[in-house]
């Protein structure tokens, strides 16, 4: 479907959702008429692109390049495509200055927890632990040679969940670029990049989802162009049993749901796999350890929002960060 808007006077707007790498993905054109770009060979464009990202990197069809890594596990190397290989290469390197809090490797933990698919529970501890043990990302070899990959261990399992939308929305912008598209919102799942700004004078504005509810509006939005936003939080995908939640990041080194003294980690950098990883990454690894790793990439900016309604936002981000909904409340970090 694609439907043509005015978003303000002689300010026009296509736009058009698919549904890929699990979630809904959707593509906002901007544009003065007349029209720079065709909208329907960008859109054919952008769709082939998030199927053959999801035929090759999805660890959920048995039929991707990835799971074909994974069923090699303590066998043999794969030769996988140079884009999925390079992903792969990236998400070790995030493993390497996360600290392991953003694990690729994390694949057999993702599969026994099955939270946010049809098999989703408490696995028996034993379990957790046999799982846990198959997380080592340092083991994983990788040949560029041949763009091969060998998981050593059988049952060891990679899953790109917590950076591939990142990187499909980088993919989208490349497209739209070179399509000669110059202002965009691509908006895969709540990973976001907009392209250009909303107007001459004005910035775009995103909304930070409300971490107390899992359909919730805005509590905060944030003014931005030519930027990725990612966010990564408990409170996207979980499940409850006997009262206790147990939600979609996990940490490879105790096997459970990650325990983060935050809610909801918004990252916005240049680049949608980095912003991707490290939102991911910072849930895991908590306000004070986040807070070093950033300091070690200026270029990144985030907002930390803590379960007491405090939005901690790094200093690039003063004056670009507006409080919608009271409690909430934002404080700079040093
Ligand atoms: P995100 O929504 O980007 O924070 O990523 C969460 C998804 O990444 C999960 O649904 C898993 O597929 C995977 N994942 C879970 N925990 C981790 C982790 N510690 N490191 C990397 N990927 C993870
Ligand atoms: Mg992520």
């Amino acid at each position: 479907m694609v439907f043509v808007q005015c978003a303000e006077p002689a300010d026009r707007r296509v736009e058009r959702s698919v549904y890929a790498l699990g979630t809904r993905c959707t593509v906002s054109l901007f544009y003065t008429a007349p029209l720079p770009f065709d909208p329907d060979a960008v859109f054919e464009a952008v769709s082939d692109r998030l199927q053959t990202i999801e035929q090759v990197m999805s660890a959920n069809r048995a039929d991707s390049q990835l799971s074909a890594i994974n069923n090699a596990a303590g066998k043999n190397p794969v030769a996988v495509a140079p884009a999925l290989f390079s992903l792969i290469k990236k998400s070790i390197g995030f493993a390497h200055k996360t600290d392991s809090a953003f694990n690729p490797a994390i694949g057999a933990l993702v599969k026994l927890w099955g939270i946010g698919f049809k098999n989703e529970q408490l696995p028996a501890a034993d379990a957790i632990q046999a799982a846990s043990a198959l997380t080592d990302w340092k083991t994983v070899r990788l040949n560029s040679s041949d763009t091969s990959v060998f998981l050593p261990i059988a049952g060891m399992e990679l899953d790109l969940g917590g950076i591939a939308k990142g990187y499909a929305a980088d993919e989208i912008a490349k497209i739209l670029r070179s399509m000669g598209v110059e202002r965009a919102i691509i908006n895969i799942g709540g990973t976001v990049i907009v392209l250009g700004k909303k107007n001459r004078t004005q910035l775009w504005k995103i909304g930070i989802k409300d971490p107390r509810r899992h359909d919730g509006g805005a509590v905060l939005s944030a003014a931005l162009s030519n930027a990725a936003f990612v966010t990564s939080g408990s409170y996207e995908r979980f499940f409850e049993q006997d009262g206790k939640r147990y939600h979609h990041i996990l940490d490879a080194t105790t096997g459970y749901p990650a325990v983060s003294d935050l809610v909801s980690v918004t990252i916005i950098g240049e680049n949608g796999a980095d912003a991707d990883a490290l939102a991911t990454a910072c849930f895991v690894l908590g306000k004070k350890k986040s807070l070093a790793l950033l300091k070690t990439l200026p270029q990144i900016n985030a907002v930390f929002i803590d379960a007491h309604n405090t939005a901690y936002i790094t200093d690039g981000l003063k004056n670009r960060i507006t409080v919608l909904e009271p409690p909430f409340r934002i404080q700079v970090l040093e």
